[in-house]
């Protein structure tokens, strides 16, 4: 095992080492997670209802809707999507759908009707999991559709509902079911990440990347033990929570407190109520946490919590001090990772490392780094600035039906250009310096400016437009347009904002407008969005 940065190819290799070596190929994720037997113990509670799921009702309730789809017709490749907030059924429905050899699809809830249906006309789902509540989001889509918080079917005008997810639970689980051998090269997940460029795509994520996920967070936190509970804030629909709480935690035998949603004063009765141990979280959780330091520890207990994770998005440096003078006994450790790495490529796992503050922490164990000097395309040492490119097990297999971006993402050695500017200092930690891919993260949720620069074109009163991160210290980033008005417009900046709030999820709002004469492009009609962005700093 070589760790450390090797000279001669310039490649960074994992200083962490493995626990445990990669099971046999044709172990399904499912099955490797449900070999770690945790029974008796409590897997998943509800925070808001208290309601609880122990490993053996789990697993017993994975068998029988497994039963049920395979009776439905479900087989090996179909995939099923899963429209649905944070629930203690989430976890289920994926790992039944994976132990089929299906593919399981996931959105996010706040997302409009045409963002689903642009999904759904991508990914071709067989079926689709979701609530009552959500049921109107798949209108039009003709899709057959399991309820998963009803007792009995509902007539719900124009919507398919074939069963709901109580029908399927009380299925008694059948060895017989049709079963397709499931190798681990097969496809497990397709979750929808724009990448370093253009809209959002499916992420082809293998049962072997996800198997490679679950054990770089079970030598993360080794937490054989028993005696730790984390709390779900972050979503499922997302790799972070999907990959974490929905798999991970589970083979380790955690319970897991799931919110339906982040909530601030519900995630601290929470903590409080089920002595909480491990709080993962996205930066504007942590900058609410500090913002609102003392009104909170004079109201809630926290002294169980011995640790916060964050992920998904930068944390900057004067928010890991403030944390660490509010909460003086509580860790806070680092991730950073993609959806098309599946989940955390590198972390820091101890407030030591945590401590050389801005770090991204040391590459996770089995993941190699390069840093690539992006105008000559040369291998950097360290201590040097270029694109992160990584490898390892848990890297997808590529973006689903898109040949043309699975080969400008990942090269021909299976290296993944993450889109990030990095460097990586003497001991291996890694620092992100900056994005280099047009993605902007609003609250550690994606917002692809390709998607809002199509609808704004769309405008009769638009000839050009182009949207660029402008930072926020509540969301990290949020989007703003650069307008081009057609001749004789009187458009105003509240009339763009208006129109693209009607037509997209709340959280990919354009929050700010200005006017231009026209967008800068270089002489291939490529935006120079940096441009862009020195011109709004240099206008605030
Ligand atoms: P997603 O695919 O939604 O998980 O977004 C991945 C992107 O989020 C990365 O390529 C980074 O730009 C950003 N990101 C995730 N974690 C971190 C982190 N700890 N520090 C800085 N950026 C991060």
């Amino acid at each position: 095992q070589r760790s450390g940065f090797c000279k001669s190819n310039s490649i960074f290799y994992s200083k962490r080492n493995p626990t445990a070596h990669p099971p046999n190929n044709s172990l399904d994720v499912t099955t490797f997670i449900s070999s770690r037997a945790h029974h008796g113990k409590i897997a998943f509670i509800d925070a808001s209802t208290g309601a609880k799921l122990t490993f053996a009702e789990l697993w017993r309730a994975v068998d029988s809707v497994a039963t049920c789809l395979s009776n439905m017709g479900v087989r090996k490749g179909h995939v099923i999507l899963l429209l649905s907030p944070n629930s203690i059924f989430f976890p289920v429905v994926c790992l039944a759908v994976m132990s089929l050899g299906a593919v399981i699809t996931t959105t996010n809830p706040l997302n409009t009707p045409r963002e689903i249906a642009k999904q759904i006309a991508d990914s071709k789902p067989v079926l689709a999991f979701t609530t009552r509540q959500l049921v109107p989001k798949l209108a039009g889509s003709n899709l057959r559709i399991v309820l998963l918080d009803e007792q009995s079917i509902p007539a719900v005008q124009n919507a398919k509902i074939v069963a709901t997810l109580e029908e399927l639970l009380k299925k008694q689980p059948s060895g017989a079911r049709v079963r397709d051998q499931v190798d681990q090269d097969d496809t497990a997940t397709l979750l929808y990440s724009s990448g370093t460029t253009g809209a959002s795509k499916g992420v082809v994520g293998s049962h072997r990347n996800l198997i490679a996920m679950v054990q770089i967070v079970l030598n993360r936190f080794k937490l054989d033990d028993g005696e730790h509970r984390f709390i779900c804030t972050v979503p499922m629909f997302h790799i972070y929570g999907l990959a974490v709480f929905a798999l991970a935690l589970l083979a380790s035998g955690t319970t897991v407190v799931i919110l339906s949603k982040y909530e601030l004063h519900e995630m601290l009765s929470a903590i409080k109520k089920y002595r909480v141990t491990y709080l993962p979280l996205v930066p504007p959780i942590l900058v609410a946490l500090v913002n609102g330091a003392d009104q909170i520890r004079a109201k809630y207990d926290l002294s169980s919590l011995q640790a916060v994770l964050s992920g998904g998005a930068p944390l900057g440096k004067e928010m890991i001090e403030g944390f660490v003078e509010k909460y003086s006994t509580v860790t806070i450790l680092q991730g950073y990772g993609l959806t098309e790495s599946t989940g955390v490529g590198a972390s820091t796992d101890s407030l030591e490392e945590s401590r050389r503050y801005g770090t991204a922490g040391l590459l996770s164990p089995c993941m190699n780094g390069k840093i690539v000097d992006t105008e000559t395309g040369e291998a950097l040492p360290v201590n040097r600035t270029g694109e992160l490119w990584l490898t390892g097990p848990s890297i997808m297999k590529g973006y689903f039906s898109n040949a043309e971006a699975t080969a400008s993402t990942l090269d021909s050695e299976g290296w993944l250009k993450t889109g990030d500017l990095c460097y990586i200092d003497d001991d291996g930690f890694i620092f992100v310096v900056d994005r280099l891919k047009e993605l902007i993260k609003y609250k550690g949720y994606q917002v692809p400016p390709a998607e809002l620069e199509a609808l704004l074109l769309t405008h009769p009163e638009i000839s050009d437009a182009a949207v660029i991160p402008i930072p926020d210290k509540e969301a990290g980033q949020c989007p703003m347009a650069y307008v081009v008005r057609k001749a004789g417009s009187n458009l105003s900046e509240g009339a763009v904002m208006d129109f693209i709030a009607g037509q997209v999820a709340p959280y990919k709002k354009i929050r700010r407008v200005a006017f231009i004469a026209s967008v800068p492009k270089n002489p291939s009609g490529k935006i120079l969005r940096k441009d862009l962005i020195q011109l709004s700093t240099s206008k605030l």
